[in-house]
C-alpha cells in the first residue's frame, strides 16, 4: 500500500500545479543535487519573435524575410513559426518551397523563387563550406543581445543574418535563484549557440553552460554528469528533451511541452513556472521525510 504521507504529497502536489506520474517518483526526486534546464520554452517563454534583419546583398529586409519565410513553410521547429509569423505580419505573400529538408539541431534549406535557399547555425554553413568569418561581428552583436542569430545562404553565398528573441519567463529568475538557495547546482542545456546561451545564463545568475548541443547530444549531458556521481533532475519541453527527461533520475516537463516531453517524464508543471521544479523537489523531500 501507499504510504499515507505520499498520499498526501502527491495531492499537495496537485495543487501546486504538479502533476506526479507515480509516487515512486517523489523518492528519486528527494535525492536530486543538479538540475539541468533546457533554454527554449523551459527558461524562455518558447514564443521566439524576429528582432532584426541584416542584409548582404541587394534584397531588402522584406525581401529577404519573404525568402527566408518561404523556406521555413516546411518546418515545424519555433524559430520557423517566429519568421512565417513576422512575414504575415507584413503582409508578404510566400513562395512555394521544393527540395525541402531539414538538419536536426543545424537548420533548413529548399528551392524557393527557383534559388538554393539554405537557413541555420554555424554548423550548418560549415557543413556546406559557407563562408561566414566576414560577419562575425553583426552575429556577436545579436548574441550579445541574448538573441539567436542565424545565417541565410543563397546559392552557397551567405545573403543575410536574422535575429531571433525568446523572452525570460518573467520568474525564471527567481526560481533559478530558490534553486540555488536550496544547494542545488543549477545547469543550462541548450541547442542554440555558446554566445547566446552565456548571455541568458548570465542574466539568471546560471555557471554552468552547456551549448550547441545536437538534439540527440542532451541525453549524453546527463550520462556525463551521472557517471561524475550526481543525481539529476532534468526539465524540458521539447521532442529533443525526451531522451534526457528519459534518463535522468527525475524528468520535469513543461505542461506547454510536445506531448513526447510530458510522455518521457515522471512530472508536469502546469503552472508554467519553473517555481514549479523548486516546489517538487521541496515536497518530495518533506514528503520522504514524514515517511521515516
Ligand atoms: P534548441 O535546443 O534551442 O531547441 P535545436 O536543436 O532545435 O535547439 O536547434 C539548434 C539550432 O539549429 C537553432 O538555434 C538554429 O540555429 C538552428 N535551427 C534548427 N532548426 C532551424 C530552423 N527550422 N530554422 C532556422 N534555424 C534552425
Ligand atoms: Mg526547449
Amino acid at each position: 500500500a501507499t504510504p499515507m504521507s505520499v498520499t498526501v504529497g502527491v495531492g499537495r502536489a496537485a495543487e501546486l500545479g504538479i502533476l506526479i506520474r507515480d509516487a515512486e517518483a517523489m523518492q528519486q526526486a528527494a535525492n536530486i543535487d543538479t538540475v539541468v534546464l533546457d533554454k527554449t520554452g523551459t527558461l524562455t517563454e518558447g514564443k521566439p519573435q524576429v528582432v532584426s534583419i541584416q542584409s548582404y546583398n541587394n534584397l531588402n529586409e522584406d525581401q529577404l524575410l519573404q525568402l527566408t519565410a518561404s523556406l521555413e513553410q516546411g518546418s515545424e521547429h519555433p524559430l520557423a513559426n517566429a519568421i512565417i509569423q513576422s512575414a504575415k505580419q507584413k503582409g508578404l505573400t510566400l513562395s512555394p518551397v521544393s527540395d525541402f529538408a531539414a538538419t536536426a539541431g543545424m537548420g533548413v534549406s529548399g528551392i524557393v523563387n527557383t534559388q538554393s535557399v539554405m537557413l541555420g547555425n554555424e554548423k550548418l554553413m560549415a557543413k556546406h563550406n559557407i563562408e561566414i568569418s566576414q560577419v562575425q561581428d553583426d552575429f556577436d552583436r545579436i548574441a550579445a543581445q541574448g538573441a539567436t542569430p542565424v545565417y541565410l545562404a543563397q546559392n552557397n553565398q551567405l545573403i543575410g543574418i536574422i535575429g531571433i528573441s525568446d523572452p525570460l519567463r518573467s520568474d525564471s529568475l527567481s526560481a533559478v535563484k530558490r534553486m540555488q538557495d536550496m544547494g542545488l547546482t543549477v545547469v543550462m542545456l541548450t541547442g542554440d549557440s555558446y554566445k547566446t546561451a552565456q548571455v541568458i545564463a548570465n542574466k539568471l545568475g546560471i555557471n554552468d553552460v552547456v551549448a550547441d548541443v545536437l538534439p540527440d547530444g542532451k541525453a549524453a549531458q546527463i550520462k556525463q554528469l551521472q557517471q561524475q556521481g550526481k543525481r539529476v533532475a532534468m526539465v524540458g519541453d521539447g521532442i529533443n528533451d525526451a531522451p534526457a527527461l528519459a534518463l535522468a533520475e527525475v524528468g520535469i516537463a513543461m505542461g506547454s511541452g510536445t506531448d513526447v516531453a510530458i510522455e518521457s517524464a515522471q512530472f508536469t508543471l502546469m503552472r508554467h513556472s519553473l517555481h514549479g521544479v523548486a516546489d517538487a523537489l521541496e515536497l518530495s523531500k518533506a514528503t520522504l521525510r514524514n515517511m521515516k
